[in-house]
């Protein structure tokens, strides 16, 4: 069944998200502060609204799709925000990363209006937003996880469950704590080898095959040439930009503080990228760090 579905936030990845949504038959209501942003929305079949207020008053369903967690609080939260003006029983999905804190203290004020709530964070870049081949992980009730399930499926091929409220930005960071820690070891590994007369290509066979084995290895490799299509080959042109990454890492140290949990590695892959970025890294692929690290 159609319904009228809200859009906020229509960039790099909101865009192509709100295309899908349109081209699976719904009428998806977009918002956006950039006006070229609202043109592409329209010019592919969707409709502009005027602000957030008269959005959120007209639609069914919210999907939001911001860069962080102020921005996430103040659209839920703020004067003339969504939990002001929408229906009661208005199902919200916020896909954006933000900080666990952000995510559980927006979803319980949603629960206050009767309005079920998801946290759905992606993880699958532009192109699986544009193919719709998106993960998502989800934090939420199991009335409102079942709620979204339809329309994260136009959105997205893998949609798991994680738990209550904020578990799905848990999972999101945790596992991104593994990459980018991960990416580190196995960069470190590949310019320990260069300095040992070690060929690249005899680590990456011998090791995809043994106990170092892991995705950033075979399916990210961090050098050009044994695996062709990792962004080691294309002057580490993202693929995932290491901004990206070091915004997941810091979203993980800050929830590190906060829970009480020891996380050195990943505070060390934090202070590594932030280097790495502030370097000159920043627009780079998170795989480049192995330059970073070569000193090259
Ligand atoms: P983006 O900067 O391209 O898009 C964010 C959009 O939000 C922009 O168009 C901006 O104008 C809009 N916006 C900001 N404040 C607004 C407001 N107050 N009202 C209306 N619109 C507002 O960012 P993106 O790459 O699309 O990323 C969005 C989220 O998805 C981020 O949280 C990011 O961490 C996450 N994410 C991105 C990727 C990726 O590969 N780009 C992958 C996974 C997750």
């Amino acid at each position: 069944m159609a319904s009228t579905v809200g859009f906020i936030g229509l960039g790099n990845m909101g865009g192509p998200m709100a295309v899908n949504l349109v081209k699976a038959g719904h009428r998806v209501l977009g918002f956006d502060l950039s006006d070229a942003a609202l043109s592409a929305h329209v010019e592919a079949g969707g409709e502009k609204a005027d602000g957030i207020s008269d959005l959120a008053a007209a639609s069914d369903v919210i999907v939001t799709m911001l860069p962080a967690g102020k921005h996430v609080r103040q659209i839920y939260q703020g004067e003339g925000g969504i939990l002001q003006n929408a229906k009661a029983g208005t199902l919200l999905i916020d896909s954006s990363t933000i900080d666990v804190e952000s995510a559980r203290v927006v979803s319980a004020a949603a629960a206050e209006m009767n309005m079920p709530m998801v946290d759905a964070p992606v993880s699958g870049g532009v192109g699986g937003a544009t193919a719709g081949t998106l993960t998502f992980m989800v934090g939420g009730g199991d009335e409102a996880f079942a709620a979204a399930g339809p329309f994260l499926d136009i959105m997205g091929k893998t949609i798991v469950h994680a738990g209550g409220a904020g578990n799905g930005q848990a999972a999101k960071i945790c596992n991104n704590m593994i990459l980018g820690i991960s990416m580190i070891g196995v960069s470190e590994a590949f310019v320990l080898a260069e300095k040992l007369g070690l060929d690249a290509q005899k680590l990456f066979d011998i090791s995809s095959t043994a106990s170092g084995q892991c995705w950033s290895l075979t399916s990210y490799c961090p050098v050009p040439g044994p695996l062709p299509s990792s962004p080691a080959n294309r002057d580490y042109e993202p693929g995932f930009a290491a901004a990206m990454m070091l915004k997941d890492l810091k979203l993980a140290q800050e929830a590190a503080n906060t829970s009480g949990a020891a996380t050195p590695l990943g505070a060390e892959a934090a202070a590594l990228y932030a280097l790495f970025c502030n370097t000159g890294g920043n627009e780079k692929d998170f795989s480049g760090i192995v330059n970073f690290l070569r000193g090259s």
